[in-house]
């Protein structure tokens, strides 16, 4: 038997699984993410033989060195920005993620969040509920349409094309992208077209949403030089991870109106938020929910199990992440 520990409660279906297979699991008993103190203090106080950790704990070498012992630090996420993964190799400690659960769960998010954004929806309920609306009103809150407008997207992986592929279906929205590599395929499902940088997205789209890892190449992608390349009447919709826009950049293009609005599910500096974003109302915000939904949080604690039950099994784990999604 060996003992995995679980640095915050996550669904059940995957922590039966590890015990199912004869594994002792240790939960995390904080209703919170763990401070690297109390990481490095509860990784230490046992000699455990694996880990499975979430996208809020910082896993870095003092963390693997507090629990050499540990072959497998398995993320509860697809993005792995929270782990060094130098650091992993040096030690020869196993990192996996789960990728693929989440794409649809994740993509209908997005399209949700620039629909909700697009078509105003939260502000309009805030004014309803506020006892303001005093009935129907030619011009109130016109928001865009998404029919004959152009969509571009910024990582055309799993999720953006997932994203860009039912907005194309669904409201015949054309789609424009850039990648480090372009993807024919994606071009072919969705008639979209490649583009040879990301200020040519920026200045074509109606809407750009934002879908590429937070490597140090996408650290502030987008910041005040790239939202003034935007159309004053587009909006700018990021699920991916909130270091790769320039949160206080975006505060000011908000103010000013250099564009029309924003769709936020990360954050620079989570959970804190950028002076003075909440009190805008041409920005929707949520709190980190994009996979969110039943179904997927429980196949992401199943595929983050299997990969630790694989490894302490002595076999290679499904989902290894070896490098940085990709060096551009
Ligand atoms: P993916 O690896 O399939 O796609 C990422 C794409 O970005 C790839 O095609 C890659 O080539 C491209 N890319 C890398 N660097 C780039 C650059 N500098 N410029 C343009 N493109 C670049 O990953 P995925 O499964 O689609 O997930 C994307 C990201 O979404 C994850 O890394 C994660 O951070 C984020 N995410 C957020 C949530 C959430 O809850 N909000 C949920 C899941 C994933």
């Amino acid at each position: 038997m060996a003992s995995v520990y679980v640095t915050r409660k996550i669904p059940e279906f995957g922590l039966k699984l590890l015990q199912a297979a004869g594994h002792d699991v240790t939960i995390s008993e904080k209703d919170g993410v763990l401070t690297k103190e109390e990481l490095l203090t509860t990784l230490s106080a046992q000699s455990y033989d694996a880990v499975l950790c979430l996208l809020t704990d910082t896993i870095d070498g003092e963390v693997f060195d507090a629990v050499p012992s540990a072959k497998i630090f398995a993320n509860y996420a697809v993005g792995y920005n929270n782990i060094d993964l130098a650091a992993a190799a040096e030690r020869g400690v196993i990192i996996t993620n789960t990728p693929g659960v989440l794409t649809d769960t994740v993509a209908e998010y997005a399209l949700s969040l620039i629909l909700a954004t697009v078509k105003r929806i939260p502000e309009a309920d805030r004014f309803t509920r506020a006892g303001k609306y005093e009935g129907w009103a030619p011009e109130l809150f016109l928001g865009s349409d998404m029919k004959g407008k152009t969509l571009g997207i910024l990582g055309a992986g799993r999720i953006g094309s997932g994203v860009a592929e039912r907005a194309h279906a669904a409201f015949g929205t054309t789609i424009i992208y850039y990648d480090v590599k372009p993807n024919p395929d994606f071009e072919k499902a969705t008639g979209a077209t490649y583009k040879e940088d990301v200020a040519s997205v920026l200045k074509e789209a109606d809407i750009v949403s934002v879908h590429v890892p937070l490597l140090e190449s996408t650290h502030h992608l987008i910041g005040e030089a790239e939202l003034a390349l935007m159309k004053p009447t587009s909006y700018l919709i990021n699920t991916s991870r909130g270091p790769v826009v320039d949160e206080d950049a975006l505060v000011v293009a908000l103010e000013k109106g250099v564009i029309r609005g924003a769709g936020l599910d990360v954050f620079e500096n989570e959970p804190t938020l950028a002076s003075g974003l909440a009190k805008l109302e041409n920005v929707v915000i949520t709190a980190h929910i994009a996979s969110a939904s039943e179904e997927t949080r429980s196949k992401m604690s199943e595929m983050a199990a299997q990969n630790i039950i694989d490894v302490l099994a002595g076999n290679d784990p499904q989902n290894p992440v070896t490098s940085a999604p990709t060096a551009g």
